[in-house]
């Protein structure tokens, strides 16, 4: 999976993804969920990442899928039971993911207590980049964060709106889970989460990390 560092190609081939659920506020609102006590965590495939400018696949087993724009944050070192204060040193840097949802596989899942995996899990449900800035360039709790479909704003927020920061985040994923070099955390999304359809143009963006674009494209 190629990105940019600074000019430079960057071939990013995480272990994992992890993921948070319902990390703000707002979000958590529309989706009529309790705001969680500890950040809620989820896993997608990397056979979900999809380079900048490819083409999102609506599977025919969903009738409903939706855009997560989310701040990504991409390991520099293995980070094993840190504590919130040694995370920077482990951050290699940030980037964009949006963090496709199939929201119907997902409404019966949770319905029936089953997991999420087919939910988040298809092949290019994890579109990333344009670029990883890295960690000391960027003041990750305050950056204006939208998505765009066909030119429109369906979503827009700020990361200063997030339950928990990125340093809360990854200590605590990494008493679960040792992260490896190069994993990915995508840390939440805002509230405008909504579905795509065949042949939409969508435009994810950041302040001070760049846009991200993609196609949706229905498959039979
Ligand atoms: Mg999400």
């Amino acid at each position: 999976m190629i990105l940019l560092v600074g000019d430079r190609p960057f071939d990013l081939r995480p272990t994992k993804i992890v993921a948070v659920a319902r990390n703000y506020k707002a979000h958590a609102e529309e989706m009529n969920v309790d705001l969680p006590k500890e950040p809620s965590l989820f896993l997608k495939p990397p056979s979900s990442l999809l380079a900048n400018g490819g083409e999102v696949l609506l599977h025919q087993s969903s009738a409903r899928i939706d855009h997560e724009v989310e701040l990504a944050v991409v390991m520099k070192s293995r980070a094993k039971r840190i504590t919130t204060e040694y995370v920077k040193e482990n951050v290699l840097g940030y980037t964009i993911l949006v963090d496709i949802t199939a929201r119907d596989i997902q409404a019966e899942a949770k319905k029936s207590g089953m997991p999420w995996t087919v939910a988040k899990g298809y092949d290019t449900f994890a579109p990333i980049g344009p670029r990883i800035v890295p960690v000391d360039e960027i003041d990750e709790k305050n950056l204006d964060i939208w998505l765009k479909i066909n030119g429109v704003y369906k979503q827009r927020g700020n990361t200063n709106q997030m339950i928990f920061t990125v340093e809360e985040i990854v200590s605590h994923i990494s008493h679960i889970m040792t992260l490896e070099p190069l994993d990915v955390i995508a840390t939440g999304t805002p509230s405008g989460v909504g579905p795509m359809h065949d042949g939409d143009t969508i435009e994810a963006g950041i302040e001070n990390i760049g846009t991200l674009r993609f196609k949706a494209a229905r498959i039979h």
